[in-house]
């Protein structure tokens, strides 16, 4: 679809294109398998010669028509669904480093992530770097080494909300030779485009908003085709040299702005095989269709709210970009300029105790181990996500053990208002 085309108009018309007399809405090819009429004609596809569907784990008409529908929003050049946003954020990472290498991330990001990069991706052999995203360039170019492979960060972090200074990042990756991931999940295409801004990848955990109601797990990683893996060719040659499980093509020579999402699916999805079902990307297809209208009315939301709490005696402290006292608004002013997403995290004086007396008297607002969905929800990390962890250990983490994340929907913003405002008559 061209590129002419709005943000709005792309959400929903982006993807399927159906042809004469096919169904006008995105089909369920719920089928494992695809039928061909000469042995050749399915041979031409093993060796990558022509494209085509063969088998699931590795591609389906669904869902590639969604993940075109992402590209597009995010203004990149292919992309690529995943089962979950773990998923997409582990094999971003996969796809271009192997053991021995290294990879720079910031501190802030999703607890989910920190244990993939930080542990796991460790017992495989590769090193992470945790650096704080706020530190001054020079600071952040220590972090380097000269098997570093990647940078990875969040535009708007959860839970802490922390606003990524992209342009500074993307400078940092590329004096290094490396691609800048950015994980766009809380601010979504809708409030931030991080191509635009120099980022070289981006990841979803599509869970969140993209899907909207909280129906289906999933993920995606697009590839903005701009990263020049032959300029760097013996960083990267899994891109750059031969792949002899395809008979010694070459990605990066081969197939151009592709050849990240092209080695993601022969390689990475043909072994590891973490494909979402063609029926959830059908329904995340449809969440996608709205995503432009319900995102706006998230952050219209959270400003109500957060402009309560910041005047409610009972509170000790509110953390929303969206405010203009805020740490962030000012980075969030340049990079999402309409909104910055609808979780905002606060902490109630009195603390851990208190925050839990809150919750449990919440009535509209549920307690749930989700975030960015349109029903109005609250998690307090130290009591739930991060139970294990000492008042101590959750300071060091950056994580306030009376931080309350709460996730403003797109109920009535005056009923999720007088909800709360009962539940603080109680503490
Ligand atoms: C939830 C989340 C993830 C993990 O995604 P799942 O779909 O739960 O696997 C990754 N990154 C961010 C920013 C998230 O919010």
């Amino acid at each position: 679809m061209g590129d002419n085309y709005s943000i709005e108009t792309k959400c929903i018309q982006s993807g399927w294109k159906p042809k004469k007399g096919e169904p006008r809405i995105l089909p369920i090819y719920q089928s494992t398998t695809f039928k061909y009429d000469t042995s050749d004609q399915m041979g031409r596809l093993f060796d990558l010669e022509e494209e085509g569907y063969f088998y699931t784990r590795l591609q389906n008409p669904t869902n590639d028509a969604v993940a075109e529908k992402i590209a597009e929003l995010e203004g990149g050049v292919a992309a690529m669904l995943t089962s979950s946003g773990q998923a997409a954020n582990y094999y971003a990472i996969f796809n271009i480093c192997e053991a021995g290498d290294h990879i720079v991330v910031s501190n802030s990001v999703y607890g989910g992530t920190f244990n993939l990069y930080g542990t796991t991706l460790k017992k495989q052999g590769i090193e992470c770097t945790f650096v704080n995203p706020d530190d001054p360039y020079e600071t952040l170019c220590e972090a380097f080494r000269p098997n570093t492979k990647a940078v990875f960060a969040e535009t708007i972090s959860n839970p802490s909300l922390v606003v990524l200074d992209i342009e500074k990042f993307a400078r940092l990756a590329h004096e290094h030779g490396v691609p800048l991931i950015v994980d766009n999940t809380f601010a979504t295409p809708i409030n931030c485009r991080p191509f635009t801004w120099g980022a070289d990848i981006v990841t979803h955990s599509t869970t969140k908003y993209m899907d909207g109601h909280a129906m289906t797990v999933g993920g995606c990683i697009v590839d903005s085709g701009n990263f020049d893996w032959m300029a760097h060719k013996d960083k990267f040659p899994g891109l750059t040299t031969p792949d002899e499980s395809y008979h010694g093509i070459v990605y990066a020579e081969k197939f151009g702005k592709k050849a990240y999402i092209t080695k993601a699916t022969a390689q990475l999805m043909r072994d590891l095989g973490s494909i979402p079902s063609p029926m959830n990307a059908f329904l995340l297809n449809v969440g996608l269709e709205t995503l432009h209208l319900r995102v706006p009315r998230h952050c219209e939301n959270a400003t109500r709210v957060a402009e309560f709490l910041n005047a409610h005696e009972k509170v000790a402290w509110v953390n929303y970009a969206g405010l203009e006292d805020n740490k962030y608004h000012t980075l969030a002013q340049k990079y999402m300029p309409n909104g910055t997403c609808g979780v905002i995290s606060f902490g109630l004086k009195g603390g851990r105790e208190v925050a839990v007396r809150f919750m449990d008297h919440l009535k509209l607002v549920a307690i749930v181990t989700h975030v960015a969905d349109a029903r109005t929800c609250v998690l307090n990390p130290a009591s739930h996500t991060h139970r294990q962890m000492t008042d101590e250990q959750l300071k060091e983490a950056g994580i306030e053990p009376d931080l309350i994340r709460l996730s403003v929907g797109i109920e009535n913003a005056d009923d999720i208002i007088a909800d709360l405002s009962q539940a603080m008559e109680t503490v």
